[in-house]
């Protein structure tokens, strides 16, 4: 079953206008990334901007999680579930129908198109949302619906814009999966997996913080399509599902050696950073030392870092470009019209940080054997300065040894270098040859953001 097609087909015959995805990078300055379905319409919600004619709109929304309020990264590789990059399904009324449609669509749409058993499904309301309890009982066996308070099932874009109480659809995987004391929902375990979340629109937050009501009450959904798909798959983790099961094996192969137990991480950070990185090329953004830009770097050499362990001491991730294309470019043209592109533009920072990673990974491993607590911000911030080490990317290589780095001596020796160099500060491993850019962005033409003009209206719907 194609099941992006088959929601918004769904929701299209239920009135709803189907709406491409909107580029990567909003057109919203507090916000890094387009992180839900729902910030294409923020100000439609806010009342900002007047509501279309038909109010009821559908969309699979490319969103990125790896900044801001909601960051994944950290959690890439670690559970079954979460990207940086993922593809959002959603349903928008505004000001249109509110809970009782919402959740009768919802209920219909997981139970008779996705046919998953009734009898499997949780949900959770907001503790004070006792319309929301009392809808679903009509549904659900109460004892299937739990309340939770303002953590788990309110929910907000960002620190300021459209929010409220939500509702969340989950998938009991069995009880034989009950196995940390982390797992109940909302936690990380691998029992209950949360597919889609059903936001009762009603408030907007201010600067101050303070909740204003909306001028009408709005449905906003979000249902990841990877999840789905895994589910629909009978697969545990999203990595062993189709989506990504052929680009791991494509590096089984490149590496010349079979993921193990033990190893298995580094293959999933790769297929999962291929993704977000060759996306986020493809609409534009480059690599760079600030904002956006620097996001694209970082999660790149984390997927480097990644290939180092398990074997590569050169460019690898543009030979793993077409496999991605073989599983999303049906959908989304851009990342095959660019495919050159983004190869490239991969391998030159590949090629950069490849020159390095060697001495880095040296220093590190020295310094680690020394470090009984806390590891040195001097060496954090050698590693930064002279080898190109991201600092997330140091805090990550420490995080299964329960070590953190002494920020307050990073911060220290970041700030002075910033103080001193800021007129002629070329020195750092991340900053080098951005004449690289300029060669290929001649060759290419592409030098300047493409998303708003080219790229909206090219993922097929
Ligand atoms: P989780 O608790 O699993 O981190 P969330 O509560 O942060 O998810 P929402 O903000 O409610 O997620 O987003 C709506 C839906 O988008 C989720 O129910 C899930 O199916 C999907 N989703 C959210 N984050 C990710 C991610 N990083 N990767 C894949 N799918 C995701
Ligand atoms: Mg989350
Ligand atoms: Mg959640
Ligand atoms: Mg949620």
């Amino acid at each position: 079953m194609d099941i992006r097609k088959e929601y918004l087909e769904f929701f299209r015959s239920k009135g709803h206008e189907v709406i491409s995805s909107m580029p990567l990078v909003p057109d919203d300055p507090t916000l890094m990334f387009t992180n839900a379905g729902m910030v294409q319409f923020k100000d439609i919600f806010t009342g900002n901007i007047p509501a279309p004619q038909n109010r009821r709109a559908t969309s699979c929304q490319l969103c990125v999680r790896a900044g801001g309020k909601h960051n994944d990264l950290e959690n890439v590789g670690y559970t079954a579930r979460h990207h940086t990059l993922f593809e959002m399904l959603g349903n928008f009324s505004f000001g249109d129908y509110f809970k009782e449609d919402a959740i009768a669509y919802a209920w219909e749409f997981v139970t008779k198109n996705l046919a998953l058993p009734p009898e499997k499904l949780w949900v959770t309301v907001h503790d004070s949302d006792d319309e929301a309890f009392d809808i679903w009982s009509k549904y659900i066996n109460p004892s299937r619906i739990m309340r939770f308070g303002d953590k788990d099932n309110f929910w907000s874009m960002g620190d300021t814009g459209a929010c409220g109480p939500c509702s969340e659809i989950f998938y009991d995987q069995g009880e034989e999966h009950f196995n940390s004391p982390e797992d109940k929902m909302g936690g990380d375990g691998d029992r209950f997996l949360e597919i889609w979340n059903l936001v009762f629109m009603q408030y907007e937050r201010t600067a101050k913080g303070e909740l204003i009501p909306l001028p009408k009450p709005s449905i906003d959904t979000g249902m990841g399509l990877e999840r789905v798909i895994a589910i629909k798959e009978g697969v545990l983790n999203n990595f062993d599902s189709s989506n990504f099961k052929p680009i791991i094996e494509k590096i089984e192969n490149l590496a010349n050696k079979n993921a193990t137990k033990e190893n298995i991480g580094s293959y999933r950070v790769i297929a999962d950073h291929l993704r977000a990185t060759s996306f986020m090329l493809s609409q534009g953004i480059l690599f760079g030392n600030e904002g956006r830009p620097y996001v694209l770097r970082r999660i790149l050499r984390r997927a480097i870092r990644h290939g180092y362990l398990i074997g590569f001491r050169k460019p690898f991730m543009a030979k793993l470009v077409d496999t991605l294309i073989e599983i999303m470019g049906g959908h989304y043209i851009e990342l095959v019209e660019n495919q050159n592109f983004i190869k490239e533009q991969l391998t030159l920072e590949e090629e950069r940080f490849f020159k390095t990673i060697d001495l880095g990974m040296s220093l590190f491993s020295e310094e680690l054997a020394n470090t009984k607590d806390t590891f040195s911000g001097e060496v954090a911030f050698k590693l930064y300065d002279t080898y190109g080490f991201p600092l997330d990317l140091t805090e990550d290589m420490l995080k299964d040894k329960g070590l953190k780095v002494d920020l307050i001596k990073f911060d220290e020796l970041m700030a002075n270098q910033k103080s001193m160099a800021k007129a002629a500060w070329k020195g750092s491993g991340d900053a080098t040859n951005d004449g690289d850019f300029k060669e290929l962005l001649e060759k290419y033409g592409l030098n300047e953001f493409v998303g708003y003009t080219n790229v909206t209206y090219k993922s097929k719907v």
